[in-house]
């Protein structure tokens, strides 16, 4: 079995984006040489997410306005979280809806997937240099 692990860096210029990031992922199962395996990817911070959906810009608005909805970034104060000085609060609870990561099969040295399914990085407190790890098993 062979084993494959690279970090992918983000220093995306806004709060929040939605990134298709499938070209670069595609490009680490061109590197690992797995052809059947499953392939793990995850946001390595608690403000960010993967997750597999449409790339669809209406559909994005709709996830940044349901988003809101439901953790409203502003005010800051409204969260406990934000006692501690920070103002992200908003941002760990839109990962945690978002989820942290998503895994895929790959078969014939491809990604598996379903009709129109594309990966996504969701940030939620951008500005920095954040990391999403691949992980491939298989051979
Ligand atoms: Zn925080």
């Amino acid at each position: 079995m062979k084993s494959f692990r690279k970090e992918l860096w983000f220093n995306v210029p806004t709060r929040r984006a939605f990134i298709n990031i499938t070209p670069l992922v595609e490009e680490c199962v061109r590197e690992s040489g797995i052809r059947d395996g499953l392939l793990l990817c995850n946001a390595m911070h608690i403000t960010a997410s993967v997750f597999i959906n449409d790339d669809e810009a209406g559909l994005h608005a709709d996830f940044e306005r349901w988003l809101e909805q439901l953790a409203p970034e502003h005010p800051h104060r409204q969260y406990r979280h934000n006692d501690t000085g920070e103002d992200n609060a908003d941002a760990h609870l839109k990962r945690e809806i978002m989820g942290r990561g998503v895994v895929v099969a790959i078969t014939d040295g491809k990604l598996d997937f379903g009709p129109w399914e594309q990966i996504f990085y969701g940030e939620f407190d951008g500005m920095r240099p954040k990391r999403v790890l691949v992980k491939i098993i298989g051979q």
